[in-house]
């Protein structure tokens, strides 16, 4: 690559969000690793500098604001411009309970991770993608989040109706559609990803594909060439149903 170029990857410190930044640090991206907790952040990205590769720690909880404005300001300051965000940060807290009976505080906190804090980082950073050649952001979704699986009853995983979690990335879809849409005109490329069913702390690691398998599909649409798509929803295997 011939200009350096930004990714910033929320919940980088583990799982799919490490593995993408691994991979994304490979293929020559100076890569910004948010995460809360600033000994996990370090230890990823002193990791990846002892290894010749370009990465730097970014505090990021992205549940506070004033977290985000400091990051935009820190990248703002230190590279002027952002070429990827991966909006991977996200949270599951249901314990699979019928709807009937799930508490509300459990809903207002996983849309305040996963919806909320997508949408204020995305806002936030979008002068910063702006101000790339062709900017790509990667809202990292579920197939869980498609509304027209979870109403196919043959869907592999049609049992698993978490009212929390799916709604939030259905909602989390929502905003992909509607952010490319205003950016349409521009060269930014905005889409949603399924990694799939994925061993990490999530789920217990009861998932069945590898970091690196859910790091795919991440990772192309992040790369995306310019006549690639975009307002669209991809697993690896290609388009995914809303
Ligand atoms: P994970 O290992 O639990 O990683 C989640 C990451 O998000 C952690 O780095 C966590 O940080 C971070 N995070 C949570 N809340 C945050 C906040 N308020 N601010 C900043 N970072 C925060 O889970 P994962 O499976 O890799 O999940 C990554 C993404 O993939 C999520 O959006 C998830 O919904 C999605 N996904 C996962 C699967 C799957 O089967 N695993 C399937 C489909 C989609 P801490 O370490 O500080 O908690």
């Amino acid at each position: 690559m011939d200009a350096e170029r930004i990714a910033l990857i929320t919940g980088a410190n583990k799982g799919i969000g490490l593995q993408v930044a691994k991979e994304l640090a490979l293929l020559g991206y100076t890569v910004l690793i948010g995460a809360r907790s600033e000994t996990l952040g370090k230890e990823v990205a002193n990791g990846l500098v002892e290894e010749g590769l370009r990465a730097a720690f970014v505090p990021i909880d992205v549940t506070n604001i004033e977290s985000i404005r400091a990051a935009e300001s820190m990248i703002h300051e230190q590279f002027g411009k952002l070429d990827v965000l991966i909006n991977n940060a996200g949270i599951a807290l249901d314990s699979g309970i019928p709807p009937s009976q799930v508490d509300i505080e459990v809903l207002r906190k996983t849309f305040e991770t996963n919806v909320f804090g997508t949408f204020q980082v995305f806002q936030t950073m979008l002068p910063l993608l702006r101000r790339a050649e062709a900017a790509r952001v990667v809202n990292v979704s579920s197939g869980l989040g498609s509304l027209t699986l979870n109403s196919d009853p043959d869907y592999e995983y049609a049992k698993v109706k978490l009212l929390a979690y799916n709604s939030s990335k259905t909602t989390l879809n929502a905003l992909t559609v509607q952010f490319a849409h205003e950016l349409k005109a521009t060269s930014i490329k905005v889409n949603s990803a399924d990694p799939g069913f994925t061993a990490t702390d999530l789920n217990g690691h009861r998932g069945t594909r590898t970091v690196e398998q859910a790091a795919r599909i991440i990772v192309r649409l992040a790369t995306l060439p310019g006549s690639g798509p975009t307002g669209g929803f991809f697993d690896e295997n290609g388009p995914v149903p809303w």
